[in-house]
């Protein structure tokens, strides 16, 4: 390469990925185990996102590390309005800081019973505790708010309104549309439905980038919904280009 040209690759991602920090999530879903299935799947990037928390991401980020899988750090926060959306942060103490703002608006205690275990664990698959917040609640945060926080970020950050055509916990399913306002950087379809047909059922995703991912809750799912990225790495501000179209960037299905 040319001294000051950027080196671009076709990355296949994985952008919606729970861990077993998520209480209905597999307990096999380590994050070490999560990376090890990514590369056997031919994944570069993983997009981790738990329920309203995001304390497995530094064992995620150096489990990928050691896999050669990148990681997008994030989690998948739940509006008062019920609906979820991904947020993604490229800076870590900037990630850490969301997870606060979202902590405080979060009640209630888990239930592991009925709802399941919420494990943090480090990259090994060793046990480091258990978050004991009701990660499957809604915060008390409105979508505009949750995405004025995300789009705030200094550093680069990524607010994806989540899996759009379900009817329960999205947007679209809560408020039957997409408010213009709402600053969204993308929206995310499940892999039940294609991008076109999105945009011929829901007219609001005529406005947005459009991508998928494969809500993975257990190690069969991971892989099983992905996007093409031309970028330069997996971070969130490359994944933004790419949405955009910019420096020769590309986002792919
Ligand atoms: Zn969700
Ligand atoms: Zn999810």
């Amino acid at each position: 390469m040319r001294r000051g040209s950027v080196a671009l690759r076709r990355i296949k991602a994985d952008l919606h990925v729970h861990s077993c920090l998520s209480p209905c999530a597999d307990l096999d879903m380590s994050p070490r185990e999560i990376m090890k299935t990514a590369r056997r799947r031919g994944v570069d990037l993983i997009g981790l996102c738990d329920h309203n928390s995001a304390e497995n991401i530094p064992a995620a980020k150096k489990a990928g590390e050691q896999a050669g899988v990148m990681v997008l750090g994030g989690m998948e926060v739940a509006s008062s309005e019920e609906a979820h959306f991904l947020a993604f942060f490229d800076d870590d103490d900037e990630l850490r800081v969301f997870q606060e703002y979202v902590y405080q608006h979060l009640a209630g205690k888990n239930d592991p019973q009925a709802f399941g275990l919420q494990v943090v664990t480090d990259e090994e698959d060793g046990v480091t505790g258990f978050c004991d917040r009701l990660l499957i609640g809604a915060t008390t945060l409105p979508a505009e708010q949750i995405v004025a926080k995300v789009r705030a970020a200094r550093h680069e950050s990524l607010v994806i309104a989540a899996h759009v055509d379900r009817e329960s916990f999205s947007i679209i399913g809560q408020l039957g549309f997409i408010p213009p306002s709402l600053a969204l950087d993308a929206v995310e379809i499940s892999s039940r439905i294609t991008a076109a047909d999105a945009k011929a059922r829901f007219f609001d995703c005529r406005n947005y980038p459009i991508i998928t991912g494969s809500d993975a809750h257990s190690p069969d799912d991971i892989g099983r919904s992905v996007m093409w990225f031309t970028v330069e790495d997996g971070t969130a501000g490359e994944i933004k280009k790419a949405l955009a179209g910019r420096d020769s960037r590309k986002a792919e299905f």
